[in-house]
């Protein structure tokens, strides 16, 4: 292996005022970045900073909050920053692009945090870099705001995901379909890379700098792999799992996230790249948001299938580290990509179940049919997805609270024979009502990204400069497992004529 990642690295606490960097990527060879700076902005003005974050990487909250709008909107780096844009290839929509890379993100370094853990701090829309391709390497305040309250909403459900440590306006306009407010947002993420990263080396056939990044991948995310007769291997097997736990998790609560490129799939696992994902009201697993997504590829149902296939997309790429004998490389690759399909199924038993109350191991078949009936059920009666499971929490409890359930459905009456069969179901169970219901209600949430809700905080900030509606939406959204009496209109589907059918991409 080689020691990409240097150890003996200073950590946070150690100096606490400042950005205590320790840059890893900076130190990979040439190909894999290029150095550049953040463009700086006109006036920038700090519109959020996530305080509880900066505690977390061990950082200074105050001090950093007075240098946040030079730091964060990268008109002045903080010391010890080596700003650069990574590079990395990606299948859009199916076909593949082999020169993407950070067209309008700069890293500009890694911490540790209070963890040990490395993150990655990035500017997102800092200015061009030599991968802007044809764009402006600006972000519109919108999109920004929009990446700021889904990114720390996922975090939140206690869903892996890259965070939101500020969003900066910049006070200068971009220019997309009309004049928009531009801003930065500061990502931090366990590591920035993607598939697309190691499709960048395969599809250049430089196998001496794609080892290099494998072994970067598997000592900052998956060390034990390094311990494996099959290092390579193993780390194909890690990043399968850490997808199919990630893409079930994301069913449990009806997100889709819109642009499963697999320049948008991490390594880590993290979900990333919140442009036109949306959490889904209605269930049905045809839903799709996105204003590109014609065919429907990226749609709620698809997302374990599309997940395997950017899983063979990373097999094919390492298929050269895994075995120099082809066949036997592929051979392998394949069995590894099988069990990605295997672990999802799992990892969604493990949580439909949990979001249905059924905590014990039941006859199995009949446990599944009663999942899909409830599935079927929602499906037919148009119900909201995440009400009627959190309804279903106050049912597990009293079946008094059974009509509630039951008038999410257009025909309410279609609920009975499901109402009771799972009752029964239930009673084989041995927690109480009051605890199976406990159970249910922390992993069924009350709050949810809502499009609807999210748009009008979009709107007030973008047209009139009023980021109250934002604000609010991220305190809620903070807690999402709890009642909230006096925010119910943020628990609430969206009325006929509030309902948002298409979002669109940041750039
Ligand atoms: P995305 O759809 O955000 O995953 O981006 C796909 C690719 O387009 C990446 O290489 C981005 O860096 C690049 N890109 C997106 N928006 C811009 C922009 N405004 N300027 C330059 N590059 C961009
Ligand atoms: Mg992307």
């Amino acid at each position: 292996m080689d020691g990409t990642i240097m150890s003996g690295a200073t950590t946070a606490q150690d100096r606490p005022g400042t950005l205590p960097f320790d840059n890893s990527y900076a130190r990979l060879p040439d190909a894999f970045f290029t150095a550049v700076d953040p463009t700086p902005v006109a006036a920038p003005r700090l519109i959020a900073f996530n305080r509880s974050l900066a505690e977390e990487l061990g950082l200074d909250p105050e001090r950093l909050e007075r240098h946040a709008a030079d730091w964060f909107s990268g008109n002045r780096l903080p010391p010890g920053a080596l700003p650069l844009a990574m590079a990395y290839a990606g299948h859009q929509f199916g076909q593949f692009v082999p020169q993407l890379g950070d067209g309008r993100a700069i890293l500009i370094g890694e911490v540790i945090d209070r963890d040990g853990q490395r993150r990655d701090i990035q500017l997102k829309g800092a200015g061009p870099t030599p991968y802007s391709r044809r764009g402006d390497g600006r972000a519109a305040l919108g999109p920004v705001l929009r990446e700021y309250i889904l990114s720390e909403a996922m975090h939140a459900l206690r869903i892996p995901s890259t965070r939101a440590l500020a969003a900066v306006a910049t006070g200068q306009p971009v220019y997309r379909e009309r004049t928009l407010p531009g801003a930065v947002f500061t990502r931090v993420a366990s590591s920035h890379i993607r598939v697309g990263t190691f499709q960048f080396f395969a599809a250049r056939g430089d196998r001496e700098n794609l080892r290099v990044l494998a072994d970067h991948a598997i000592a900052r995310h998956y060390p034990e792999a390094a311990g494996h007769e099959r290092p390579y291997l193993a780390l194909l097997d890690a990043v399968a799992a850490r997808q199919a736990a990630l893409i079930a998790r994301w069913l449990g609560v009806g997100f889709i996230h819109g642009v499963m490129n697999t320049d948008n799939m991490t390594i880590s696992g993290e979900t990333i790249d919140f442009g036109p994902c949306a959490f889904m009201d209605r269930y049905d697993p045809r839903t799709v948001y996105s204003s590109i997504d014609h065919g429907g590829r990226y749609a709620y149902g698809n997302q374990p299938m599309i997940g395997q296939w950017n899983v063979a997309r990373l097999a094919e790429a390492l298929l050269p580290l895994i075995d120099p004998v082809e066949d036997k490389a592929v051979d392998l690759a394949n069995a590894s990509v099988a069990r990605y399909m295997d672990l999802f199924q799992l990892r969604w038993k493990e949580t439909i179940h949990a979001k249905t109350g059924l905590s014990e191991a039941g006859e199995d078949e009949s446990d599944q049919q009663l999942i899909r009936d409830l599935l079927m059920l929602l499906l037919d009666g148009s119900a909201d997805f995440t009400l009627a499971f959190r309804r279903l929490c106050d049912a597990a409890e009293d079946p008094a609270a059974d009509a509630a359930f039951a008038e999410l459905l257009q025909q309410p009456e279609a609920a009975r024979p499901w109402l009771d069969a799972w009752r029964a179901r239930l009673g084989r169970e041995r927690a109480t009502p009051a605890e199976r219901a406990a159970a249910m209600r922390r992993v069924n949430p009350a709050f949810i990204a809502r499009n609807h809700k999210v748009e009008e905080a979009l709107r007030a900030a973008a047209d009139h400069d009023d980021f109250s509606l934002f604000h609010a939406l991220n305190d809620v959204l903070a807690r999402p497992y709890d009642d909230a009496p006096g925010f119910s209109a943020y628990a609430e589907p969206p009325k006929p004529g509030e309902e948002i059918t298409a979002t669109f991409c940041g750039t």
